[in-house]
């Protein structure tokens, strides 16, 4: 069994969240809860583009200094532009205190506050 390759959710995997870099992983639980919620909603699959980063991660890929990615609080997630609209307005009824869009890049940060 490969390093943090299990099931904590219906649809997701650790592994889908651990950093690129070194394989650590945070993931805040009310985070994985929104991101069910959404993958729900849509009845399709929600692909993660970025979960957690380390900080050397986090600034290879050009993150804001405070990213909620480096306290498992934040997931990027796929989404094709015609979809992003939609995406956002779920993402608010899932339970994200934020959505930004990239249409141009076909991803969307979503993240939670950590209160
Ligand atoms: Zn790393
Ligand atoms: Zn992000």
């Amino acid at each position: 069994m490969r390093l943090n390759d299990f099931q904590i959710s219906e649809n997701f995997n650790l592994r889908e969240f651990q950093c690129p870099c070194c394989h650590a992983v945070m993931l805040h639980g009310r985070l994985l809860a929104a991101l069910q919620r959404l993958r729900d909603m849509l009845s399709r699959p929600v692909i993660i583009t970025s979960g957690y980063r380390c900080a050397a991660h986090n600034k290879a890929v050009g993150g804001v200094k405070n990213s909620l990615h480096m306290r498992g609080l934040a997931a990027d997630i796929a989404s094709d532009g015609a979809m992003m609209e939609s995406l956002r307005n779920l993402a608010r009824v899932a339970g994200f205190s934020r959505v930004i869009t990239y249409p141009a890049r076909s991803f969307a940060h979503l993240e939670i506050s950590d209160d």
